[in-house]
C-alpha cells in the first residue's frame, strides 16, 4: 500500500470537538480509524483521538480518489481527513456521542500509517485477558477508558503539586541511586561498574533524604516521589509506585492533617467530587482495633459492638460461652431476612472459617424463639441497632480457650474485624455500601493514631519497629522511661490516613534527638557499631542542629485508582508489571550480557 506523507499540513480541530455551531466549515481532522463501515458507495470511518471520535463520511460521488482510500483503510489505521463539518439528517444524530450531531464529509484524506490487525480492539468494550492487554500496552492505553484514567492522575497530581507548591512546600528532588532506606521491604539493588562488589540501592522512599532536607532548613518539602520495593505483589501493590511525598520543620501532627486534608480536597476536586468542609475523622489505633478490628477501619459500615458484659455469667456458662473473654457483634445492613435454610448455611460456612480457633456464632434467631432467652436477643438487636433487614452476627469465644488468646486479646477483635469485611463483600449487593453513587458520600476518610511502636515477633522473641525506625515514640513515653522498660506500652506518633478501608498513607512525627535515635536502633537489637555503619551519616547529620520535623506520604496510584473507580493499580499506572514483577511489555527483567557481567564483577551462581 502506498502510504501519504504528512507535508504541512496540520490539524484545525481535534476529533472530539466539532459541534453544529461549525456546521459548513472546512476542517482538517487526523486520528486513528476507531470503526470503519462499508456501504459501497458511502463508507463511514470513525475517527478517533484523546478527545473523542467524529463520524467521517466518504461518498464516491464527492471524492472519487479519497473514497479509495476509504475502501483501503482499516482499524487503527491513522488517517488525516480534509473535509466539510455537516449537520446530520433528522434521526440521524447519536445523541450518546458528543460530536453526534454531525459528521464530515471527505473531500481529501491521506493515508498516514497502516496498522496489523491488533490483537485486540481499542474501540471494543469487551477487554481482552490481561495479558495480552499489559503485551500490546500501547494499543490497551488507546482504549476511551485508559485514556480517561490518565487524564483523571494527571489532573489530580497536578491539583496536589498546585495546592502544595501555594501552601509553602518546594518540590525537590532525590536521588534513585542510593543507599537502603528502611521502609520493611527488599531493596532493588544496582550493582556499580566502578566501585566492584558494591552496589546502590533504589530507593523504598525518600524518607532519609527528606528528613536531611529539613535539617538543611528548607522547612517544607514535597515530591512526586518514585519507590521501589521488592516484596510480593497484590493487586494494590507494585515493585514501583508513586508517592506523595511530604516533610515539615516545626510541625503538630494535626499541621500535617489540615495539609493532608487540603490537597486531597482538591485532588478529589478535579474529579468532580467537593468533599465536605472540615477535619476528617480521627481515631486511636486501640480504637480502631476495638470498633472494627483492623488498623485500617472502613467506615463505610456499621462498626463492631461489644457485647461482652450484657450476658452474665450464667447466660455465658449455659450458652458455653467463656467466662472472660470479649462478645462481639455487628451487623450487615439490609442481608437481614434470609429463610431458615440460608441461615443454617451461613452459619456453618461461618463457623468452617473459624476452624479450630475456638469462636463461635451464637444464633439470635434462635435465641428469639426461646423463653429464657429472647430478651437476650432483643437487647442484642437494640444494642447493635439492627432493623429487621438486617443480619446481625455474634461471635463467642467456645469454653476452653486456645492458648494464643492468653498473649494477644486483640486477636478476637482482629478475626471479627476480619468476617465483618468478609460478610460485607458477600452481601455487597444486598446493602449496596461499596456502589460508586459519584457523591463525596462514596469516600469515607479517617485518620488513625497512635500506633504501637514496636510489634512483638513470637518467632525471634523479639520486638520490631512497626514503622520505619525514624518514627518518634511519644514524648510521654520517652520521660517515662516506658521506651526502656516497658516497650509493649510505647505509642508511635505515627499516623495512617484511610479511605474505605485502604491505607491511602502513612507519615509520623520524627526523632530529631541523636540519643533518642541511637536509643531505639539500639532497642530494635542494632548494635551501635551496625548502626553507624548503615546510618552513620544519619546520625550524625541529628548532631548539627536538628529541628523537629514530621510528614507523610500517601500512595498517588492508589487515589487515582479509587477515584477512577478502578479494581487495580494497573489500571492507572502506564507501563506497570504483573504479579510477577514482570513488564510483559518490554519483556523485563531479563538477562545481562556477558559483556556487561564483566563489568559489573558478577557472576550468576548456579541454582542450589
Ligand atoms: N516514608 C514513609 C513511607 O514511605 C512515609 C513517611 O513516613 O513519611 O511509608
Amino acid at each position: 500500500m502506498t502510504l501519504d506523507f504528512l507535508g504541512t499540513l496540520q490539524r484545525t480541530h481535534k476529533c472530539g470537538e466539532l459541534r453544529v455551531e461549525q456546521d459548513g466549515q472546512d476542517v482538517v481532522l487526523m486520528g486513528w480509524v476507531n470503526r470503519r463501515r462499508d456501504h459501497g458507495n458511502l463508507i463511514f470511518l470513525d475517527l478517533r483521538d484523546r478527545t473523542g471520535i467524529t463520524q467521517v463520511v466518504s461518498d464516491i460521488e464527492i471524492a472519487g480518489p479519497a473514497h479509495a482510500k476509504a475502501e483501503a483503510a482499516r482499524s487503527e489505521f491513522v488517517v488525516a481527513v480534509k473535509g466539510r463539518v455537516r449537520k446530520r439528517g433528522e434521526g440521524l444524530e447519536n445523541p450518546n456521542m458528543a460530536t453526534g450531531q454531525i459528521e464530515v464529509v471527505v473531500k481529501e484524506l491521506l493515508l498516514l500509517n497502516e496498522a496489523k490487525t491488533p490483537p485486540f480492539s481499542p474501540s471494543e468494550d469487551a477487554i481482552a485477558n490481561e495479558e495480552v492487554r499489559l503485551k500490546y500496552r500501547y494499543l490497551d492505553l488507546r482504549r476511551e477508558q485508559m485514556q480517561k484514567n490518565f487524564l483523571l492522575r494527571h489532573n489530580v497530581t497536578r491539583a496536589i503539586r498546585e495546592y502544595l507548591s501555594n501552601d509553602g512546600f518546594l518540590e525537590i528532588e532525590t536521588p534513585f541511586m542510593t543507599r537502603s532506606t528502611p521502609e520493611g521491604a527488599r531493596d532493588y539493588l544496582v550493582p556499580s561498574r566502578v566501585h566492584q562488589g558494591e552496589f546502590y540501592a533504589l530507593p523504598q522512599s525518600p524518607q532519609i533524604f527528606k528528613q536531611i532536607l529539613m535539617i538543611s532548613g528548607f522547612d517544607r518539602y514535597f515530591q512526586v516521589a518514585r519507590c521501589f520495593r521488592d516484596e510480593d505483589l497484590r493487586a494494590d501493590r507494585q515493585p514501583e509506585f508513586t508517592q506523595i511525598d511530604l516533610e515539615m520543620t516545626f510541625p503538630q501532627q494535626e499541621m500535617v492533617f489540615r495539609t493532608v486534608e487540603g490537597f486531597l480536597g482538591a485532588a478529589f476536586k478535579t474529579a468532580g467530587i467537593t468533599l465536605p468542609a472540615g477535619p476528617f475523622l480521627q481515631m486511636s489505633y486501640d480504637d480502631a482495633i476495638r470498633k472494627y478490628g483492623i488498623d485500617k477501619p472502613d467506615m463505610r459500615l456499621p462498626a463492631m459492638v461489644e457485647l461482652s458484659d450484657d450476658l452474665d455469667p450464667a447466660q455465658r456458662e449455659t450458652l458455653k460461652i467463656e467466662q472472660k473473654l470479649p462478645i462481639l457483634g455487628f451487623i450487615i445492613p439490609k442481608a437481614g431476612g434470609l429463610s431458615g435454610t440460608e441461615r443454617k448455611k451461613l452459619l456453618s460456612e461461618v463457623r468452617t472459617g473459624f476452624g479450630e480457633s475456638g469462636l463461635d456464632l451464637l444464633d439470635t434467631e434462635r435465641l428469639k424463639t426461646s423463653e429464657a432467652f429472647a430478651p437476650l436477643a432483643t437487647l442484642i438487636t437494640q444494642k447493635l441497632e439492627a432493623t429487621p433487614e438486617d443480619l446481625i452476627v455474634v461471635v463467642t469465644p467456645k469454653l476452653g480457650t486456645p492458648e494464643m488468646w492468653n498473649y494477644d486479646r486483640q486477636w478476637i477483635y482482629k478475626r471479627v474485624g476480619a468476617l465483618r469485611l468478609q460478610l460485607a463483600q458477600k452481601f455487597a449487593d444486598k446493602h449496596k455500601l461499596f456502589e460508586q453513587t459519584g457523591t463525596a458520600n462514596d469516600f469515607k476518610f479517617l485518620w488513625v493514631t497512635d500506633f504501637p511502636m514496636y510489634e512483638w515477633d513470637e518467632e525471634t522473641k523479639t520486638w520490631n519497629a512497626a514503622h520505619h525506625p525514624f518514627t518518634s515514640p511519644h514524648e510521654d513515653d520517652i520521660k517515662s522511661g516506658a521506651l526502656f522498660n516497658d516497650k509493649g506500652s510505647v505509642r508511635a506518633l505515627a499516623y495512617d490516613v484511610v479511605l474505605n478501608g485502604t491505607e491511602l498513607g502513612s507519615g509520623s512525627i520524627r526523632i530529631h534527638r541523636q540519643d533518642v535515635q541511637a536509643e531505639i536502633f539500639r532497642s530494635l537489637g542494632m548494635s551501635d557499631e551496625e548502626a553507624k555503619q548503615r546510618f552513620g551519616f544519619f546520625l550524625e547529620a541529628l548532631e548539627y542542629g536538628t529541628p523537629p520535623h514530621g510528614g507523610i506520604a500517601l500512595g498517588i496510584d492508589r487515589i487515582a485508582m479509587i477515584l477512577a473507580g478502578a479494581s487495580s493499580l494497573r489500571e492507572v499506572i502506564a507501563f506497570p508489571k504483573t504479579a510477577k514483577a514482570i513488564d510483559l511489555m518490554v519483556d523485563a527483567p531479563s538477562p545481562a550480557t556477558e559483556q556487561q557481567m564483566k563489568e559489573l564483577h558478577l557472576k550468576i551462581a548456579p541454582r542450589s
